[in-house]
């Protein structure tokens, strides 16, 4: 047995052996993607080849899962160039202005390799020797900008979705601690937790809801409050359901602000929900999924003044600091509030590592396993440098407000946030003397159209019922011209499609 172990060679090693073989097969792999790559790019600067989802879904039902034998890296990349790169949502294109979904810079790319390559595990010491202090930097600098004392920390996530769940289950674990010294992780939620609420404005995302869900509150939890005419959670009205709460004996325990809607990009008033957090006894969770990324910006830092004064954020690096998915934060205003989520294991992380000054940054997430990329945003930080960053930023916010005016003033359409806070613009062709149900429909075609045609992709979303078209402008690439096109081809379709449907 130990003979034929010994004998045993592969027809194909797939890893990296120390010799010339191993190291040539990893640089000749990477060659060929690489081509593929710039190939697609190449020829293409639209955001869309225009397939139907039917067309895609049938071609890749054609494609092999996997092959007995082995095929040759080319031959894979080839069809993989045909049948996926090919095809796929081309987020460097200037006018892929849908969602939130971010064109990726090249350093932090670059950083997907080293990523990959080295492969290390930030869940204990041992498994990211380095990776775990050049996250933990990268942590305090985030605590820095954001305006927290060194009381402050903090952990990468996967995005946005964990870092709100995170700090709602740390808000509701302080205050069954705080009111009823109960301790939730050990015995679990009280009978009287069925009276907790969250409060948020009704533009806030829809992870509070599903996060009030996953930890056993419901999404009855939910207290929604009304905005004002700019999307911002009104004062007024929080106060008003702080007293409704109050007769019905129900108990908030937490407020998420939004720092950035993800509609209209529009920041809920901090200083002012942070004065009621504070009267009333509430965490203040900020949802800066979006907006926290004028920490960067030279010209609209002072939209987020304020977020100092909150218990937890969230921010995340694959929106507006332009990295590959995934990558984004949670901070605390007060480390000790992750004792609510340590655990120790015998295998990983035990107690007395902790004693001896080992760092596990499992101690800190609701992950295990988790990646490195804090390296991506360290890469990124330093090969474009913060004074790029803030150009950068800030150009995209001046021209959402360039492109809201220009819509405003172009003659049937209307603009639902005539002064976008970030960088989305939220609209519709809107001729005039048409029905709300006539004006929806051509505003549906239109966002279908310019995706089919592959000449632009908007986002569309409902507002008060109605269909508006969205340009989410993160993409400094993107010029004006590139948005009057964009105007004067919603113009010729919404002038077809009416006729079609008069
Ligand atoms: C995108 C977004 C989220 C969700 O974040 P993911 O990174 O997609 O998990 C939460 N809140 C806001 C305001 C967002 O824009």
């Amino acid at each position: 047995m130990i003979e034929m172990i010994n004998k045993t060679t592969f027809a194909y090693s797939p890893f990296f052996l120390n010799n010339e073989a191993g190291f040539n097969n990893y640089t000749d792999s990477l060659k060929i993607i690489e081509k593929r790559l710039t190939d697609f790019f190449k020829e293409n600067n639209q955001p869309y080849s225009g397939k139907k989802p039917h067309e895609i879904e049938a071609r890749l039902n054609e494609l092999s899962l996997g092959s007995i034998k082995g095929e040759t890296l080319e031959g894979v990349a080839a069809e993989l160039a045909e049948f996926v790169i090919n095809d796929s949502i081309n987020v460097h294109s200037p006018t892929c202005i849908g969602h939130l979904h971010c064109p990726t810079l090249i350093p932090a790319v670059a950083a997907e390799m080293i990523i990959s390559t080295l492969n290390q595990s930030m869940d204990s010491w041992d498994q990211s020797s380095t990776a775990t202090f050049i996250e933990e930097r990268l942590i305090d600098w985030l605590c820095t900008q954001v305006g927290f004392s060194d009381k402050a920390d903090g952990i990468f996530t996967s995005g946005g979705t964990q870092s709100n769940y995170m700090g709602l289950l740390l808000a509701r674990d302080a205050y069954c601690k705080r009111v009823w010294d109960i301790d939730v992780q050990q015995h679990g939620l009280p009978t009287e937790a069925k009276k907790l609420r969250i409060l948020c404005s009704e533009a806030a995302h829809f992870t509070v809801r599903k996060s009030a869900a996953q930890l056993g509150l419901g999404e009855q939890a939910v207290i929604t409050v009304k905005t004002d005419s700019n999307h911002r959670l009104s004062i007024d009205e929080l106060n008003r359901q702080l007293m409704i709460l109050e007769e019905q004996d129900l108990l908030p325990f937490a407020v998420v602000a939004t720092c950035g809607t993800t509609d209209f990009g529009s920041i809920d008033p901090l200083h002012e929900l942070s004065a009621a957090a504070l009267e009333n006894g509430l965490w203040l969770h900020v949802d800066a999924a979006y907006g926290g990324a004028m920490i960067l910006s030279r010209d609209f830092k002072e939209l987020i003044n304020g977020i100092e004064q909150a218990d937890s954020i969230t921010v995340d690096f694959h929106k507006l600091f332009y990295q590959p998915i995934s990558c984004g934060a949670f901070l605390v205003s007060d480390r000790n509030s992750f004792q609510y989520i340590q655990h120790h294991a015998d295998y990983l992380n035990p107690q007395e590592d902790e004693e001896e000054g080992m760092v596990h940054l499992v101690n800190k997430s609701i992950q295990t396993t988790r990646r490195f990329d804090a390296l991506k945003l360290w890469m990124s930080l330093k090969v474009v440098g913060l004074d790029t960053f803030a150009e950068m930023i800030d150009y995209t916010c001046h021209l959402a407000r360039e492109v809201a005016a220009k819509i405003n003033k172009a003659e049937g359409f209307s603009v639902l946030n005539k002064n976008p806070e970030l960088n989305a613009v939220v609209f519709r062709y809107n001729p005039e003397g048409k029905s709300d149900q006539l004006v929806n429909l051509l505003n549906k075609q239109i966002q279908q159209e310019l995706l089919k045609s592959g000449r632009a992709f908007l986002a569309k979303t409902r507002f008060d019922g109605q269909v508006y078209l969205k340009m989410t402008l993160l993409n400094p690439m993107t010029k004006l011209e590139h948005i009057e096109e964009i105007i004067d081809e919603i113009r010729v379709l919404g002038e077809m499609f009416k006729m079609m449907e008069e």
